[in-house]
């Protein structure tokens, strides 16, 4: 139920962070897992804890901000390991100001990177999961899909979407045998929240606070969802979204 052998996985941003974490749980089950981001020198850090599970693991340089190269990266999956089972929608960034001093290129940066991206590899994922039988999409929201805060309108706006996305794309794609989730990280550390404990006064001191579970997430807390959202053990799971959070979100 949890065995992923013979299956491929498409981790966007799969070179740190969340998306490693959850590379490594699809590795850890038994995938052949290729990562796409843009920094090939995180990337080779990256593969080499991949490969050492045993399996096989490759990077590509991908921009989600570039629909064409989010197209080249399914088809170099194809071209490497003749097939696409699963695609983590991962890639994110974020710019935060105050809404009324941000630029447009700032909002469409943001936009396009979370949701747009997400979108143009989903849709260039479809076809080849189509020919596979199946798939598994699992999107990458977050705390924002669900809560506001006063600098995150153009993050907290594509995270929202991610979440509708999901639930649009799995009413879609239901009859192909594909699923699709969202996951919504709590507060983890990773380079993306490292800036925002800087620049967000009192923020580490109230994620602890909030957080039931008393501690900052890990990229490692993510490798069971994704092995289960990738599964078929998920196979009548879909359009949810789920909270990974340590129970920040259920605490008034
Ligand atoms: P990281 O900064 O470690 O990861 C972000 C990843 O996105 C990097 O691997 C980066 O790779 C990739 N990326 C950014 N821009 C592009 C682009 N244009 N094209 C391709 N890849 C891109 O942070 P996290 O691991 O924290 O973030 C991963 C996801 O989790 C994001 O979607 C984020 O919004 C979400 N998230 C994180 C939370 C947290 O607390 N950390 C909470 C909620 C959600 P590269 O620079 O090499 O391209």
């Amino acid at each position: 139920m949890f065995d992923l052998t013979g299956k491929v996985a498409l981790v966007t941003g799969g070179n740190g962070g969340i998306g490693l974490g959850m590379a490594r749980g699809l590795a850890q089950a038994g995938a052949a897992v290729a990562i796409a981001a843009r920094n090939r020198a995180k990337a080779e850090a990256a593969l080499k804890e991949l490969r050492a599970y045993g399996g096989k693991a490759t990077f590509m340089e991908l921009d989600v901000l570039d629909e064409a190269s989010c197209r080249g990266a399914v088809a170099k999956t194809i071209a490497g390991f003749g097939r696409l089972d699963i695609l983590v929608n991962n890639s994110g960034t974020t710019v935060r100001k105050p809404p009324e001093a941000l630029t447009a290129d700032e909002w469409r940066l943001v936009v396009e990177t979370n949701l747009t991206g997400a979108f143009f590899c989903s849709q260039a994922a479809y076809p080849e999961m189509v020919r596979a039988g199946g798939g598994k999409i699992i999107n990458i929201g977050s705390m924002m899909s669900l809560f506001g805060a006063p600098y995150a309108a153009p993050y907290a706006a594509s995270k929202g979407g991610i979440v509708q996305m999901t639930r649009a794309l799995a009413t879609s794609w239901a009859k192909d045998n594909i699923q699709v989730n969202a996951v919504l990280p709590g507060w983890i550390d990773t380079d993306l929240t490292r800036g925002a404990r800087e620049q967000v006064a009192g923020l580490h001191e109230r994620v602890l606070a909030r957080s039931p579970s008393g501690r900052w997430g890990r990229p490692e807390d993510f490798e069971g969802i994704a092995v289960f959202l990738a599964t078929p053990a998920s196979d009548f799971v879909t359009g949810t979204a789920i909270p990974i959070d340590g129970g920040y979100s259920i605490l008034v």
